[in-house]
This record gives C-alpha cells, structure tokens and sequence, in this order.
C-alpha cells in the first residue's frame, strides 16, 4: 500500500495511447516506402536485403520506348514489374535504404500498420496494372524472338569462299628474315654447348 500510494503523488510514465501519441525521433525506422517514379529497379535494395524479404522484377524496355529519367537525372530503362516487401520479415535494419542511387526507397513515421493476415503485410508497389506488365512482357519476348530470327538467318547464309594462300618460296622455306633471325639466335633456356679446353684433359702431352 505505500509503494500505491506513494505513486499517486508522482507524475504518470505511461501515454494514454492512442489518444496521446509521443513524439517520434527524426532518425526511426518504421514502414518503408517506395518512391516507384524514381526507382530504377537496379535491384541493389535487394541484394542488400539479409532477410531477403524484397523482390524485384523488371523487363527491358524496347528501343524505342522513353522511361524518361528519375529526379536526380538517372536515365531509366527497365520497366519495374514486380516489388514486393515483406513486412513481416523485415527487421527494419535499413540497410536497403543506403545503396539505392535515386534514394527512392526510405523508411517512414508510419509504424501502425497491424494486420489479421500475415499476407496483408507483404506491400506491393509497383504502379504499372496487370495488363500494362503483361504488355511489357509480350513485348520484349517479340523482340528477343525477332533478334533470334535474325540471328539464326544470318548463321544460315551462304559464307564467301575462303581465299588460299600460296607460298611465295616454292621450296617451301621461310622467307621471313625476321623467323629466321629468331631460329639462328640461341634460345634463352636452350643449354650453351660445352667448350672443351685441350690443355684441361686428364692427358698432359708434356708428361
Ligand atoms: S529494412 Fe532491412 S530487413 Fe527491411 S527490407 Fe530493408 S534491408 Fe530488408
Ligand atoms: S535500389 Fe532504389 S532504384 Fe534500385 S531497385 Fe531498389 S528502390 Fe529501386
């Protein structure tokens, strides 16, 4: 009862949340966000990913479409179909945040984002419809078909002749001074005959 009552004279600890919500840090960490109008999709953010809980997808654009650039001048050329984050297992460490080249992805103050399925936690971001990925899709398989077919043309073409070469020597010998400058030199490795001194045998003509 004395510990009780003691606390009855001493300020309150505790928030009446959600009615009264504290003042978060500048620097928290809580959902992510993507920023999708400047992202790249270059798939850095997921490779930095411990918990693998980002997945990307893109296609190539065609020659002539314009992605246009992002807002620090990135030119983009891949068509972002796929980036999903799983919330679930993300363990809000951050480490996402600083590889990405237009920081297009970065954590918010939103940390009240609870959810009655465990599916409900996977966000997706991409803002191309089904229909438009699909399109997409089709598109850089024609293409890819197209190269194939050219490719497999060319291959199957009548090659030119192949010209012989005659030897100019009619003996058949080298007539490149340069080879045979190369031949008459000793090579490096090539072990130097022995000189032998008469006057160094084991018989002295004298004796
Ligand atoms: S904050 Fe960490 S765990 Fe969450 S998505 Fe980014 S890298 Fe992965
Ligand atoms: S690092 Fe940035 S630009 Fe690259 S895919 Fe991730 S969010 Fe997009």
């Amino acid at each position: 009862m004395k510990v009780t009552f003691k606390h009855l004279f001493v300020p309150a600890v505790t928030i009446q949340y959600p009615d009264v919500r504290l003042t978060l840090p500048e620097r928290e960490r809580n959902r992510l966000y993507v920023n999708m109008d400047d992202c790249i999709g270059c798939d850095q953010c997921a490779r930095a990913c411990p918990v693998n809980c980002i997945t990307i997808e893109t296609v190539k654009s065609l020659p002539t479409e314009d992605l246009g650039k992002t807002s620090n001048g990135k030119k983009k050329a891949l068509w972002v179909t796929t980036f999903d984050i799983d919330l679930a297992k993300c363990c809000y460490c951050q480490l996402c945040v600083f590889p990405c080249p237009t920081e297009c992805i970065y954590m918010t103050d939103v940390y009240e984002f609870s959810e009655f399925e465990r599916g409900g936690f996977i966000y997706n971001y991409v803002t191309l419809t089904p229909q438009e990925i699909e399109e997409k899709k089709n598109n850089y398989a024609k293409l890819e078909a197209e190269k194939a077919a050219q490719k497999a043309a060319a291959a199957s073409a009548p090659k030119p002749p192949v010209k012989k070469v005659v030897p100019v020597n009619p003996s058949g010998g080298d007539n490149n001074p340069k080879t045979q400058s190369v031949e008459s030199q000793p090579k490096a490795n090539q072990p130097q005959a022995e000189k032998v001194d008469p006057t160094s045998s084991g018989e002295n003509k004298e004796n």
